[in-house]
This record gives C-alpha cells, sequence and structure tokens, in this order.
C-alpha cells in the first residue's frame, strides 16, 4: 500500500530542489527496500545502538483521556515504544505520526467506558473513550499478552522515547524523529518484532526505570 502510494509521487509535482532530493531518496530507498522485502524483510537503518534512554520514572504508570472519564494504569515496564509514519496514522492520529508503547495485557488495566473505532476488524480493535473519543489503546488478534497503548495518553507520555520508527516511506518530509532502529516498511515477521523486544529491553535497562536498576 505504501508502496503504491510513494510510486504515485511525481518528480514534476515536486518544486524545489530539495523536494527533487527528498524524492530521490524515497524513490531509493524504495527500491531498496522493495528488493529487500522480497527475501527476508522491510529495509532496516540501525543508528547509535548504543545510545542510551532519556530517565525514566519506575512503574506503576498513570494516564487519562482527553475528558478524564477513562483513566488506565500499568504495572509493569513496557515491552516497546514506537512511531509510526503510515498514511493510515497520519489519519488516526490527525497528526504527522501515532505515537505507540506496547505493555504486557496483564499489566494493563483501566476504568471507565470504552469503545471500538477506527478501522477495527476481526485482527485489530481499536479503543476510545465513549466520551470524547479520545484514541485509548489497541489490540491485536493472536498478540493477547500484549496491548498497545497510545504513549500520549499516559501522564508521563514525554518520558517514553520511541525506540523504533516505521513506515518511513510514507514519513512527512519535514519530520525527523530521534530513533535507534528504523524500518522503511512495517517489519515483515516475528523474528524481526523479537528482536526489537530484544533490543528495548537492553535499551530500557538504561533508562534507570527498569524492575532490578
Ligand atoms: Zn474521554
Ligand atoms: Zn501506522
Amino acid at each position: 500500500m505504501g508502496s503504491k502510494r510513494s510510486l504515485r509521487c511525481s518528480i514534476g509535482r515536486l518544486g524545489s530542489i530539495r523536494q527533487k532530493r527528498e524524492w530521490l531518496r524515497r524513490t531509493i530507498s524504495l527500491s531498496l527496500s522493495l528488493f529487500v522485502t522480497r527475501s527476508v524483510c522491510a529495509l532496516q537503518v540501525t543508528k547509535e545502538s548504543e545510545r542510551s534512554p532519556m530517565v525514566c520514572p519506575k512503574p506503576p504508570y498513570v494516564g487519562a483521556c482527553l475528558c478524564g472519564a477513562v483513566r488506565v494504569k500499568v504495572t509493569a515496564s513496557p515491552l516497546l515504544t514506537l512511531v509510526c509514519h503510515c498514511r493510515d496514522c497520519h489519519k488516526f492520529s490527525a497528526s504527522a505520526y501515532s505515537l505507540t508503547t506496547m505493555f504486557p495485557s496483564d499489566s494493563f488495566s483501566y476504568t471507565g467506558e470504552v469503545i471500538k473505532g477506527g478501522l477495527h476488524s476481526n485482527e485489530r480493535a481499536h479503543y476510545f473513550c465513549a466520551s470524547c473519543l479520545n484514541f485509548i489503546y489497541s489490540r491485536i488478534e493472536g498478540a493477547d499478552w500484549r496491548v498497545n497503548l497510545r504513549t500520549s495518553v499516559l501522564d508521563q507520555a514525554a518520558s517514553f522515547e520511541p525506540f523504533v520508527e516505521l513506515m518511513t516511506d510514507e514519513k512527512m518530509p519535514w519530520v525527523d524523529v530521534s530513533v535507534v532502529h528504523s524500518f522503511s516498511q512495517f517489519p515483515q515477521s516475528l523474528d524481526d518484532l523479537q528482536t526489537l523486544l530484544d533490543g528495548y529491553a537492553k535499551w530500557w535497562q538504561r533508562s534507570g526505570a527498569a524492575d532490578d536498576s
């Protein structure tokens, strides 16, 4: 889907040299990622693997929706923090990218009424406050062990620095997020996800918030 959108991009429509350079960069990146995805996974760029995350408070973490009717609580450390630049997330978040913090399901609880929204399906369910319709969390079929919480809902949102960004093929060109891992598309396998989870666990240890730190 992202590839089709990127291919629609025409250099003739782009005005400045800077935009043309960006178009060229995206085209090269797209070509590489298409090549790689045939056999392995989306193009991945890793940088600053030794960079430490910002100092973060220890769990539990609490938060609320915009109107306060839904309150959330998490009692465990996060499993992964991420940014998604896909076109759906632009619309979903009404912003340039979405912010997600993944937690173990059994550490997550909430009070208040939520309703399903977004492009929910049998595979994915997105939950919103029934009153203010603030996006709260998502669950994915077959991944019941984790919940994808919208980072911005948490009181300590600023502490959950993103570890990985996804779908940079669809990134708005003026956005620059500092992350450790960058994927041009979505990771293609559970092995990719497990590698990210393992990497994040080590990274989180350096935040000072891990349970045994
Ligand atoms: Zn609300
Ligand atoms: Zn997305």
